[in-house]
């Protein structure tokens, strides 16, 4: 029996995304294959026709690509498949010379079982493919149900998810990540509705509603849901528009919720949860989230900045909730906490029905180069 368990262990299915967009694309996916076949260690169990997809991200003028996925077996550990992929692309001469830009061969790790790891060299499951249609196509009709072990949905799943009528994708991240800027940037290049923070994130308790000139008076619990109200009525499920340029949000509506149990007093409220509840479920959750992340010192500056400007002009307009906080260090402290928080929520539930199944998370230390992975994100999608 513990023999049986062990030698099962020892091989894991992998799935591979395929891609080529110079040189003799189908004869050079044929090729890898081929390497991949006859490689000890491995078994390939299954390949997906080959798609015509157009270029996403990078230099502008690319050729189109062909896309396919490759499910195999094999006995390597992640880093040795990656170590193998590698090799596959050096032998098709793969180069890299821009980020995104035009090649022969392009051979990604998808998933590898249920393995879910990080380190610089080699993420699993990949990072982007959630919202990547040239790697969910071709992936799903081999390998549609094969479980995504951070969305905790099948590949199947995925796609439907990002195939939606009028998809809800929303830029979430702690005022000074630059949410709004991000948006932005998407809706103007999808046409999207844009959907702006309709008041700024309860950040700190009491202490921030007490300022908060937005909300009426009343107890902190009911300021909270004031504002979880006002957040809500944009996205309430019956007025949801069925046209397929999408919405585009730089808030989600749990953000208040996870803002709010940094409060211990508000966290037990029973009277907070229920009603916080019943209010998200009229919502039509995101499909899509792009999780931003700043670091402390970016995140010092903008504090620093947002005294400067923040109220004279739109840029970081997030920041104004900053506001109610007494010091500087605290209140970067307590932002930091909060993202920690949001990502841990996103990221970790156990709770399927508030995660959403795309995630993807962006550094936004550099806002223009955050913006094109956001933009380069969404185009994904189409
Ligand atoms: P993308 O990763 O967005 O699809 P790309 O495929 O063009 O972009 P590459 O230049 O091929 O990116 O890869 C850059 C590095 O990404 C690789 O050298 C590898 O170390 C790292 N990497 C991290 N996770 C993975 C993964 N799951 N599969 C393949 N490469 C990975
Ligand atoms: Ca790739
Ligand atoms: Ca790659």
């Amino acid at each position: 029996m513990v023999l049986e368990s062990n030698r099962s262990r020892k091989t894991a299915r992998c799935l591979i995304g395929c891609g080529a967009n110079i040189g003799a694309r189908r004869q050079q996916l044929d090729q890898a294959i081929d390497m991949l076949r006859f490689m000890p260690g491995v078994q390939i169990l299954r390949v997906s026709q080959f798609l015509e997809t157009r270029p996403v991200g990078g230099p502008p003028g690319q050729p189109p690509y062909l896309n396919a996925a490759c499910l195999i077996e094999t006995t390597f550990e992640p880093i040795e498949v990656l170590d193998m992929l590698l090799a596959v692309e050096n032998a098709l001469q793969r180069s890299r010379e821009t980020r995104w830009g035009p090649r022969t061969i392009d051979l990604d790790l998808l998933l590898y079982e249920d393995c879910v790891l990080a380190t610089d060299r080699l993420q699993v499951p990949h990072p982007r493919m959630s919202t990547r249609r040239f790697v969910l196509e071709p992936a799903a009709e081999i390998a549609s149900g094969l479980l995504h072990p951070l969305a905790q949905c099948t590949i199947g799943e995925l796609l439907e998810n990002i195939l939606e009528p009028h998809l809800h994708i929303a830029v979430v991240g702690i005022p000074g990540s630059g949410a709004p800027e991000i948006a932005d940037a998407i809706a103007d290049v999808t046409l999207s509705r844009l959907i702006h923070s309709p008041a700024p994130l309860p950040l700190n308790g009491s202490d921030f509603l007490c300022d908060n000139k937005i909300s009426p008076r009343g107890s902190p619990t009911e300021q909270l849901l004031h504002v979880t109200q006002e957040y809500a009525t944009p996205l309430l499920e019956s007025q949801w528009p069925n046209d397929p340029h999408g919405t585009v949000t730089d808030y989600w509506i749990e953000a208040i919720r996870v803002a709010a149990e940094l409060n211990t007093e508000i966290k037990a409220s029973g009277e907070f949860k229920e009603a916080f509840a019943s209010i998200i479920q009229k919502t039509v959750p995101p499909h899509v989230v792009l999780l931003l992340n700043v670091n402390r010192q970016t995140l010092s500056e903008r504090v620093a900045y947002r005294s400067h400007a923040a109220q004279q002009s739109d840029i970081f307009s997030d920041l104004v909730a900053v506001q109610a906080m007494t010091t500087t260090d605290q209140s970067i402290t307590t932002l930091l906490t909060l993202q920690e928080h949001l990502a841990e929520r996103l990221l970790k539930t156990q709770d399927n029905r508030s995660r959403p199944k795309a995630i993807i998370e962006i550094k936004s230390d550099d806002l223009g180069k955050a913006a094109l992975d956001a933009v380069a994100a969404i185009e994904g999608i189409s």
